[in-house]
């Protein structure tokens, strides 16, 4: 039923590249070029924030990048999923101020992806509160929309 509806959709709604609108083959995602053009973060990285360091992998190794060694940090562990930078970037603001909520779906894949190794099972996701007036300015909290999203795929 769902799947019929969807192709019903797709039919009237193509799916789109959720960077440049070009149309792609699956629902929430970047087409080839814009892939290609994303900074996904892989390989060795920052066990407090995610910034990728020279290395391939964190396999067994904890290790800190120069600002996490400086500035001591509240949390436990971190990752992150794009550099912030180029189409990572346009991509954050799009979300943030640029009423792009379908960016959420593909970014909670994403983050989703690079937050798992860490998890027990245990974990509540909370998003970052958001000020009312910035709530009413904007309509919604980009943190909470991600966080469902990211909490349905990890079953947290
Ligand atoms: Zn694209
Ligand atoms: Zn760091």
């Amino acid at each position: 039923m769902l799947r019929g509806f969807q192709t019903a959709l797709r039919m009237i709604y193509p799916a789109r590249c959720v960077s440049c609108g070009d149309r792609v083959d699956s629902d929430f995602g970047l087409c080839g070029p814009c892939w290609r053009e994303t900074p996904f973060i892989g390989g060795l990285v920052c066990d407090l924030c995610g910034t990728p360091l020279p290395g391939t992998t964190n396999e067994g190794a904890s290790v800190h990048c120069d600002d996490c060694m400086t500035i001591p940090r509240p949390w436990a562990q971190g990752r992150s999923a794009l550099i912030y930078r180029g189409n990572g970037r346009k991509l954050v603001l799009g979300l943030k101020h640029g009423d792009r909520t379908d960016i959420c779906h593909p970014a909670a894949v994403w983050m989703a992806r690079v937050a798992k190794p860490m998890l027990t099972g245990t974990e509540v996701l909370v998003p970052v509160p958001m000020h009312k007036w910035r709530y009413l300015k904007r309509r919604y909290n980009q943190a909470a929309l991600l966080a469902q999203e990211v909490g349905a795929r990890l079953g947290a």
